[in-house]
């Protein structure tokens, strides 16, 4: 296998085919798993005035300063600031304003005191009346359960980078700042062609020798779980004719890029490579990795093209391995971020010397995770990706590796164990 390609190296020039995609303008409404495209600068404070943690009273520090649960200070009641209103005078001395969390402080007022800490017990009705006096039963000082202006966000703050894939809480602080209409990147139009005479749609009776085509529907999910916009094509027959037209077909909706499952090995009936040498051409064939050592990437009509091989397992893989950054980058978004652990063998396994990605679950053990083989690494094996935590990747070069040996792992979710 010395004259593969490394994975390393078929990937560095694969991403240097892909250009980033222009930015766009969405509502924030829109916003979430997109990628934004510019800084993210305050351009006022958050919260931009001083206001109340709690639901009491606001006083001033100096009127309540010897108050104890024995000694109250009495203080008379003079304004009423619910959360959205604004008091109509300044705070004089020896006076309380009734305030709710979130209202402004009036002027004049340096500090609030819980109502749990006054003799107040008002109902939450929406009209509870303001008392004569109120007892305050505990000394505050100054700025005590304020929020000053400025105290979540300062005005001028960077509060997102350009590249920040948008999180609900990311979204809600675009909010915060007012910002209707936030600049992502296009998210990349991917176009799905799966190729097989044996192949039928998941709607149609299998004949004789039949499959379903669920390569077609699976990288569906993986380009809309990388932020592309995934485009399904009807199954292309194995001959030149059906796949130069199923192609055409996938250039006529002004795709990103393109990829196909299946027919890029050595088969008789393997056409894709043949075609995409007519209509443009293949740069990379059979890259040193097992599962996937067939993958083809090249171009039709200056169109970047992925030829993934048509085992399920093979096709998920070498989609990780190399579609997804690409579609990262195009996104804007960090093309390596993926989610990783280091993980330890609990058997030997024997190897060929490719880089090899077996199927895992993760158990926890005294803080070390152990990676336990699924039952069959078939690449034909849809089932060992469905149980599988993560793919244990066992770098290129080796023939066997031992039970207690450490590994990186690319999990494929959060192991339940380590809930
Ligand atoms: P090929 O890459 O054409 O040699 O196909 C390898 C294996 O993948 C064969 O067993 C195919 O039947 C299977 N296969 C090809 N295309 C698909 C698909 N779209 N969905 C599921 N299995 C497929
Ligand atoms: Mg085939």
């Amino acid at each position: 296998m010395g004259g593969l390609l490394s994975a390393e190296d078929a990937l560095s020039r694969i991403l240097a085919r892909v250009h980033v995609l222009p930015a766009e303008e969405v509502h924030v409404a829109q916003a979430l798993e997109r990628v934004l495209a510019e800084d993210v600068v305050a351009a006022a404070s958050v919260p931009p005035f001083a206001n109340s943690a709690m639901d009491g009273y606001a006083v001033r520090a100096a009127d309540v300063r010897r108050a104890t649960l024995d000694a109250p200070a009495f203080l008379t009641p003079t304004l009423d600031i619910p959360a959205g209103t604004i008091a109509s005078r300044a705070l004089g001395a020896g006076e309380a304003a009734r305030i709710m969390t979130g209202a402004p402080l009036p002027p004049g007022a340096d500090a609030v005191v819980a109502v749990e800490q006054t003799d107040d017990r008002w109902r939450s009705d929406g009209h509870a009346p303001l008392p004569a006096r109120v007892a305050i039963y505990r000394a505050v000082v100054v700025g005590e359960n304020v929020r000053p202006p400025g105290e979540d966000i300062r005005a001028g703050q960077v509060v997102l980078r350009r590249g920040t894939l948008l999180r609900p809480q990311d979204v809600g602080v675009l909010v915060s700042l007012g910002r209707a209409h936030i600049p992502v990147f296009r998210q990349p139009r991917v176009a799905i062609l799966s190729t097989g005479d044996e192949l039928a749609d998941v709607d149609q009776p299998l004949a004789p020798g039949q499959i379903h085509n669920s390569n077609s529907y699976m990288l569906a999910g993986l380009v809309q779980q990388c932020g592309g916009v995934p485009i399904r094509l009807p199954i292309a027959r194995d001959t030149l004719d059906d796949v130069r037209h199923r192609l055409h077909q996938a250039l006529a909706h002004a795709p990103d890029f393109i990829v196909t499952s299946a027919g890029v090995s050595v088969g008789t009936h393997d056409v894709v490579r043949t075609v995409v040498d007519e209509l443009g051409q293949v740069d990379i064939w059979r890259v040193n990795i097992k599962p996937g050592k067939p993958l083809a990437f090249g171009d039709v009509s200056g169109v970047p093209f992925f030829g993934l091989p048509g085992n399920p397992v093979s096709t998920m893989v070498t989609f990780d391995i190399f579609v997804r950054p690409a579609l990262r980058k195009a996104g804007g978004a960090d093309p390596h971020a993926v989610p990783q652990a280091t993980a330890v063998l609990d058997e030997d396994v024997v190897l060929d010397g490719r880089r090899t990605y077996l199927r895992v679950t993760l158990s926890e053990r005294g803080g070390v995770l152990i990676a336990h083989r699924t039952g069959t690494q078939s690449s034909g094996a849809l089932m060992s990706l469905v149980l599988a935590d993560g793919l244990l990747i066992i770098p290129e070069g080796r023939t066997e590796a031992r039970a207690g040996d450490a590994f990186a792992v690319r999990l494929l979710r959060q192991p339940v164990s380590l809930g």
